[in-house]
């Protein structure tokens, strides 16, 4: 039972406006895909490090468990609070400070609560380019994008937030403060205890601020979208594409025909620019710093080329910035046309670049065997490995106890597949709850051990996100 002078506490540390209760909890306490329902003590949304600080030592002291939420835009269930009405949820959202920028370091250094979109604009407006990009960027967080150690389209060139990180500040469950932020490049010293919070899913502190990367923006963006028809011949158009220009490949994403149909069917404002549906296609972004340089003409004879030696059957770039616009909002809009269409079994699977076509083939064909009236959607990050299946089930066909049943068959199948392939369950999403049950397919028991161990040394209590990654 929490006491009433532990509310009284919070309410006095951060003001009542900032700690909302009853309805004004709504929008905290279930996720994005509308699958997971809670309850929540209350939200607090302190503004400094030093509240985030002093809350943690209030809630050690009275024994309340914590849920970290930035945007609440994760796919896997893992900001939302248990059903209990004991949790309290911790918003980042007031904290949204940039701190330092610095051309040198070729760094920027911002609070959790900074939304993506809006730090991707700080950097613009200064010359440069932060590279981290995602459908939800207007809404979702850095603090989040750290704790989900988030992919995105530009993976293929700048990696992940792991690799787009330099330093961090994060609060234990005791309310220490460790600050870890920092430009450096280069620190041998010991273990990177920062890269501990980056993927854990708010299930060890909450990370509080972050130094990370920037780099020149980018003179000319050049889009193109082909189409195809498999994944082996993206496959061997990405090989040749990364011979030719290099780095100068940004992002390489593919979608199927079944996927692209839906997206035109249940989002408005999408077109499909070609005069036949085709089996795939493909998304193509390069970019160059340097003044002059033609671009656009590199990327048109590579695509000359792939006609020629029919690895694709159409193309067109884009050649207006309207026009890009329109090409990135047919892939943007997938998760929302999928929430729309039925209900999805969703995977997050990565498997070695070179094995991506026998997997697409093998689920294809096993999950069309087993569930025929369902859809397989395929779409990705296919310049990483990282090809997203989902089934889509008609949602009014089934009972909720057949709908679970079908879904643990589902990703049976698909896990079995990745795992016969050397990949894992999830590549950019996280575990949160929906993926618990399905670690073991990626991880030992012996990994798991370790996990729980450094858990057990940061979090005795098991205060932080309970129920995240694993019980
Ligand atoms: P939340 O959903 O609020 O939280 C996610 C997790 O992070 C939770 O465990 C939470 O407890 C923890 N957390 C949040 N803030 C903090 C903090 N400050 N400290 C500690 N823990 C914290 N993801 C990709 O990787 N690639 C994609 O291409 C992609 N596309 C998407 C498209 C759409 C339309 C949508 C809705 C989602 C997409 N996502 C994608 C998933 C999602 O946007 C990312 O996981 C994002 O990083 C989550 O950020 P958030 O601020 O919304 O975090």
């Amino acid at each position: 039972m929490i006491s009433k002078e532990f509310m009284e506490s919070i309410c006095r540390l951060l003001g009542s406006d900032n700690v909302l209760v009853g309805n004004d909890t709504a929008g905290f306490v279930s996720d994005w895909r509308d699958r997971y329902h809670g309850r929540a003590l209350c939200v607090a949304r302190p503004g400094t490090t030093d509240e985030v600080a002093q809350l943690l030592a209030l809630c050690s002291q009275h024994g309340v468990r914590v849920v970290p939420q930035g945007g609440n835009t994760g796919l896997c269930g893992a900001a939302t609070p248990d059903g209990t009405g004991e949790q309290l949820v911790v918003w980042l959202g007031r904290m949204n400070r940039i701190r330092e920028f610095s051309e040198t370091d070729a760094s920027v250094t911002l609070e959790a609560g900074c939304v993506l979109e809006a730090v991707q604009n700080y950097a613009s407006d200064r010359g440069y380019f932060f590279p981290m990009s995602l459908g939800a960027e207007g809404s979702c967080q850095i603090g989040g994008n750290l704790a989900t150690n988030a992919g995105g389209t530009a993976v293929l060139r700048y990696g992940p937030m792991r690799d787009l990180v330099l330093g961090l500040e994060v609060v234990l469950p005791n309310g220490a403060i460790y600050d870890w932020l920092t430009p450096l490049r280069k620190n041998t010293t010991g273990y990177d205890l920062k890269q501990l919070f980056v993927g854990a899913e708010g299930t060890l502190g909450i990370i509080t601020a972050a130094t990370l990367k920037v780099f020149p923006a980018p003179k000319v963006r050049e889009l193109a979208m082909v189409t195809l028809e498999g994944v082996e011949q993206a496959l061997t158009l990405l090989t040749q594409l990364r011979r030719s220009l290099g780095e100068r490949l940004l992002s390489f994403e593919i979608i199927n025909w079944a996927q692209v149909d839906l997206v035109l069917k249940h989002t408005q404002g999408n077109q499909w620019p070609f005069a036949e549906p085709a089996p795939w296609c493909l998304l193509i972004e390069v970019t160059e710093t340097l003044d002059g340089y033609d671009l656009r003409g590199a990327l048109e004879n590579e695509l000359g080329r792939a006609l020629e030696m029919a690895l694709i059957t159409d193309a067109v770039v884009a050649t207006s910035q309207v026009q890009q616009n329109n090409l990135w909002r047919l892939r943007h809009s997938v998760s929302e046309a999928n929430k729309i269409a039925g209900y999805g079994v969703t995977h997050d699977t990565a498997v070695p670049l070179s094995k991506q076509g026998e997997f697409a083939t093998q689920v294809e064909e096993r999950l069309l065997s087993e569930f025929p009236d369902g859809r397989v959607l395929m779409v990705g990050h296919i310049g990483d490995g990282n090809l997203h299946v989902i089934h889509m089930l008609d949602r009014d066909a089934y009972s909720p106890e057949r709908l679970a049943v079908a879904a643990k068959r589902i990703h049976q199948i698909v896990d079995q597949a990745t795992l016969n392939l050397g990949g894992t369950v999830s590549a950019e999403h996280g575990i949160g709850q929906s993926n618990k049950g399905r670690l073991l397919a990626s991880r030992s028991a012996q990994d798991l051990d370790l996990m729980k161990a450094i858990k057990a040394v940061i979090d005795p209590d098991g205060r932080m996100n309970p129920g995240k990654i694993f019980d």
